[in-house]
Order: C-alpha cells, then structure tokens, then sequence
C-alpha cells in the first residue's frame, strides 16, 4: 500500500513509517511554489488518499499547515482546497557577528523574515556573548507577540566552527577555541554556531532559488570566506571548514599574513586593508567608510580597490577552475563595494577560468548583501522543523 522506501535495512516499525510519511508529505507541501491539494500530495508521495487525509488533519492540528482556500481545479470544475505553510507556529533565530554590528533575525515556516534587528557590536569582544543573548531573547519576544515560537538558534561566527558550537580561530573577536553555544544556551535553549559565509550563501541561494544552483558567495567580513553551492546544495567539506578564500595564496612570496602564510588573499582584499592606505586606523563600517572615499575619488583607495578587484579574480578563478560553477555573488561588505569590484574581477576570471571564453562567468552583487548571514541562519533553525516536523508535532 506504501511505496516509501525505508532508509536503513532494517524492520520499520508502525510508529516508524508514519512519522516517515508525514515528513514526505510536509516536505512535499514546504517544496510547492503554490498551494497543493490533497489530491496532489496522494500523486507525488503515491500515498493512498485515506492516508493523506489523516497525515493532513495531523499538520493542520499542529498548527503547520492552513487550508488556503477553495481553488477550482482544472477538468471537473469541483472545488478543491490548497494547503500551504502555516505564517504562525515554529520559527527560527538567527544571530549574526558583523564587522559593523550584531543582528538577529526571526524566519517563520514559509521562509519571510518576520523580524530584523541590529545592535552596535560592544568594543570588548568578551560582551558580545553577553549582547548576542539579550538580542536573542528580545528577538524571541517579538516573535511571540506574533505568535511564532522560536525552536532552534543559529548563531553565524567568523572562523571555522567545530562541532557545531566552538568557534576555533577568531582573531579579530581575540576567540580561541570559544564555545559559544555553550555560552547561549542559558539564555536561547538549544544553539547551532557556523561559519558565516556558509550561512550567507544559504541565505542567498533562498532568496534566489530556483533560478540560481551552483555558486560561489564571496563575503568580505572580518576575514574573507566563500560560501560554496553546488546543485542547491551547500559544500562544507569533511569538518564543516570549506570556503576559506581568504588564506589562499595569490603571490608564493607576499607579506605574511595572521595566519603565519605568506601572500594570502587577505592582504590584497580584506577590507581594513583596501581601507589602510587612506585611513590606517581600524573602521566600525569599513564597507561605507570605502564606499565613501572612493566615490569622492580618493586615489589611495581607488588603486586599493582596484588591486582587491584583481586579487579576488585571481583567487576566485583558481577555485571556479576546480569546481566550475557559473556564477560569482559578492556577499556581504563586498555587495556594497561591487561597483568598485566587479570589473577587476570579472577581467582576471576571463583571463584565467579555462571556459570562459565560450561560457563567461556572471559575476554580481548578492541580492542579500550584509543581511545574507543573518537571515540563513534563521532559515537553517527553521529547516530542521521543514525536514522533519514530527518533534514539532510532539511538543505541539
Ligand atoms: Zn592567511
């Protein structure tokens, strides 16, 4: 009666296979670009109908899915009703440690940002656990006010992240081996810490799907990282650590970088140091304050962008040479640089990426930009609950 194929070899039990099929059901409602009939879901789960119709009054109890409302269907001109995401109910915490601020965001079950906030980023790294909490719990407030309950937090960190809550190297945060769920839990319940450039290219591929799938999301925060999608799929690599673009070398011999190498990618892109020529001391918005001297024509700045422009196209066609994506978005900071960027860029992956003289790659701001982090790891708490509603549904 069911074609659901069990995933392991051994013996479903009853319990088992429902929770199985509701998640293939759920799934199937969270995949529609519009609202599905039960109809529908019994043809592309290839559940029987009786099935489905208890599956559903199950959602709609639990308060993730709503009927919206009679649609007339094509042939027989009956009406039928459409089911969709549920806009209250569980919803997803995303924190965010930028160069120029804290952010959190709230995402409800059908992906919308439900609430977005910044705060200043307080000058002793040790406060930022502190203010992270407070915005987390304000954050979770407000979504309560809007009857969404958060049920997962991630936090987006610079630097690779183990075990999905030690951030291991953040230098400019002075962040060694920091356990930061460890130290949000009290305050948020259950936290996942990643890296932000991963989580900004989730953010981007939900803002752009399903016209964009195979990517590279290039973020110039504290350091420079690239968030790395192929087939809709974000790479992380055995430990979670892929896309740090920032360390690659551009010149064997450069300056040595923080990280002990020499010529990293760092030197020539970062943005302190496209900034460092004309305002050496450190900037709260280094973004703007480049964005600004650059549109005034300050030369210092424009020669530095126009060497960040080029060293991110040499490093960009190395990486697109092994991996062949069509499509480079200039995350974060840099989408509010990439007038000044892009053409550097596109010129050195012109010049060095194998097929591009048949087949350019586009090179564009993100749609996100600074946002991008914050938002995907919202999205990311929230995906839990859209793979597999079933622990909603117990606490429910
Ligand atoms: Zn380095």
């Amino acid at each position: 009666m069911h074609r659901v194929a069990p995933a392991t070899d051994t013996p479903v039990r009853q319990e088992s296979l429902r929770a199985h099929n509701l998640s293939l059901t759920f799934r199937q409602i969270v995949g529609a670009p519009a609202p599905i009939s039960r109809i529908e879901l019994a043809v592309a789960t290839g559940l029987t109908r009786p099935t489905i119709t208890r599956i559903v009054d199950e959602l709609l109890a639990g308060g993730l899915i709503v009927e919206a409302g009679p649609a007339r269907s094509g042939n027989s001109g009956r009406p039928r009703v459409g089911l969709s995401l549920a806009p209250t109910g569980p919803a997803g915490l995303g924190l965010d440690i930028r160069v120029d601020a804290l952010s959190a965001c709230v995402v409800d079950l059908t992906g919308t940002v439900r609430h977005l906030a910044f705060a200043p980023r307080p000058p002793a790294a040790a406060d930022t656990l502190a203010r992270l909490a407070d915005m987390g719990r304000a954050a979770m407030a407000a979504a309560a006010a809007e009857k969404l309950t958060v049920v997962g937090t991630t936090l987006a960190a610079p630097g690779p992240v183990e075990n999905a809550g030690v951030v291991r190297f953040a230098p400019v945060l002075g962040w060694r081996d920091v356990d930061a769920a460890a130290a949000l839990r009290h305050a948020l319940g259950e936290v996942m810490v990643d890296n932000d450039a991963g989580l900004a290219a989730l953010g981007e591929l939900y803002a752009s799907a399903p016209a964009l799938r195979n990517f590279v999301c290039v973020s110039g925060e504290f350091d420079i990282g690239a968030g790395i999608v192929l087939e809709g799929a974000l790479l992380r690599g055995a430990r979670g650590w892929s896309g740090s673009l920032g360390h690659v070398a551009v010149t064997a011999d450069g300056p040595v970088c923080a990280c002990g190498a020499t010529g990293c990618l760092q030197h020539y892109a970062g943005l302190q140091q496209i900034l460092a020529p004309a305002a050496p001391a450190a900037a709260p918005a280094p973004a703007v304050a480049i964005d600004i001297l650059a549109s005034s024509g300050d030369r210092d700045t424009l020669a530095a962008l126009d060497r960040a422009g080029t060293a991110l196209g040499v490093a960009l066609s190395a990486l697109i040479n092994i991996i062949d994506v069509d499509t480079v978005l200039l995350g974060g900071s840099y989408s509010l640089l990439a007038s000044w960027l892009t053409e550097g860029v596109e010129r050195e992956l012109n010049r060095r990426v194998l097929t591009a003289s048949w087949a350019p790659v586009s090179v564009r701001p993100a749609p996100l930009g600074p946002d991008a982090a914050v938002i995907g790891a919202a999205l990311s708490a929230i995906d839990r609950v859209r793979q597999d509603p079933n622990s909603w549904l117990a606490r429910a």
